[in-house]
C-alpha cells in the first residue's frame, strides 16, 4: 500500500505532473467529490488499462454546483477513508484543495454550457447545476494539465456536457466515459446511496430493473413513448417521486421517437424519500 501524495495547491499538483511527464509517464485525472466507492475506483482502473500509468484523483465538494436547497452541507465527507481506498489501489496523487484555492477572493468567472446542458433532463430540476460542474471541471482540467480525464457514464448528461465543453474551449485533455459500476442487485453505486434507509435501499433496485426491462422491450421494437410512460408508472408505483424517464439520442441527448433515431440511451431521475437517484442505460 503506497500512500498517494496529497496536493493542497495547484502549484504542488502541477509540479508532480511535470515530474511524471518528464519521466515519460501518461497522466489521468479523475475528478470526484469524495465519499469514494468502487465506482470511483473503477475510473482509476480504466485509466490504468488505457495506458495512463499515473492517476490523480481530485476530491472537492464543489459548492457552485449545488443549489441552496440541495445537500451541499450534508454531502458525505470521508477524507481519511477515501485516502485509504486510494492507497489500496496505488493511486499516485490526490488533489484536495481548500475552497479558497479553487475560489479565491475576487473569483467571478462563470462558464455557461449550452447544448447537452440544456437537454431538458437534469437541467429542468437543477437549473444552475451544469454551470457549476462546467466551471469546476474546466478549472480542474486546466489546473492539472493531465493527458486524460475520466468521468462516469453514471452521470450521463454531465459526461456529454464535459465532452462538449472540452471540445468547444479547446481543452487538450482527452475525455473518457467509463461504464457504471453497480451493486450486486443492479443499483448504480453513488455516494448518495448512504442516505437511503434499509427499506429505501430495498426499493431502490427498481430503477435499474425498469431500465433493463424497458431497454429490452425497446430493442424488440415496442413503441417508445408507450414504454417510457409505462416505466414512469412502474417507478411511481414503487414508491418513487419521478422527475423524468426519457429515451434520448446517446450523443446529442435529443428526444427520439423510433429505434432508427438511435443509438438510444434511457435516462431516469427519481426521488426516494429525501434521496434523489439518477441512472441510465444503453438501449
Ligand atoms: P461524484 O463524486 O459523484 O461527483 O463522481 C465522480 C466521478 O465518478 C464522476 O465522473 C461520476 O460519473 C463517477 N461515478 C460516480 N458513480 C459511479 C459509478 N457507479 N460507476 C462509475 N462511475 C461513477
Amino acid at each position: 500500500m503506497s500512500q498517494p501524495q496529497i496536493f493542497r495547491t495547484v502549484a504542488d499538483m502541477r509540479a508532480a505532473v511535470a515530474l511524471w511527464r518528464g519521466q515519460g509517464d501518461k497522466i489521468a485525472l479523475i475528478p470526484t467529490m469524495g465519499a469514494l466507492h468502487a465506482g470511483h475506483l473503477s475510473l482509476v482502473k480504466f485509466a490504468r488499462e488505457n495506458g495512463f500509468v499515473r492517476a490523480i484523483v481530485t476530491i472537492f465538494v464543489n459548492p457552485t454546483q449545488f443549489a441552496a436547497n440541495e445537500d451541499f452541507g450534508a454531502y458525505p465527507r470521508t477524507f481519511a477513508a477515501d485516502v485509504d481506498k486510494l492507497a489500496s489501489i496505488g493511486v499516485d496523487g490526490c488533489f484536495a484543495p481548500p475552497p479558497e484555492e479553487m475560489y479565491p477572493p475576487g473569483f467571478c468567472t462563470k462558464v455557461a454550457p449550452g447544448g447537452p446542458a440544456l437537454a431538458g433532463l437534469e437541467d429542468r430540476f437543477r437549473p444552475d447545476h451544469f454551470a457549476g460542474v462546467a466551471q469546476v471541471v474546466a478549472k480542474l482540467l486546466n489546473q492539472a494539465q493531465a493527458d486524460a480525464a475520466c468521468f462516469g457514464e453514471k452521470d450521463f448528461q454531465q459526461l456529454a456536457v464535459i465532452r462538449r465543453m472540452a471540445r468547444d474551449l479547446d481543452i487538450p485533455t482527452q475525455i473518457f466515459g467509463v461504464p457504471t459500476m453497480r451493486e450486486a442487485d443492479g443499483l448504480a453505486m453513488s455516494s448518495r446511496n448512504v442516505y437511503l434507509s434499509a427499506e429505501e435501499r430495498r426499493q431502490a433496485v427498481l430503477l435499474s430493473q425498469v431500465l433493463q426491462e424497458t431497454a429490452k422491450a425497446m430493442r424488440a421494437g415496442e413503441d417508445i413513448p408507450g414504454l417510457c410512460a409505462a416505466a414512469a408508472q412502474k417507478i411511481g408505483a414503487g414508491g418513487f417521486a419521478l422527475d423524468y424517464f426519457e429515451a434520448r439520442h446517446a450523443e446529442s441527448l435529443a428526444p427520439v421517437a423510433a429505434l432508427a433515431d438511435g443509438p438510444i440511451r434511457l435516462l431516469v431521475a427519481a426521488r426516494l424519500g429525501r434521496t434523489r437517484l439518477i441512472d441510465n442505460l444503453a438501449v
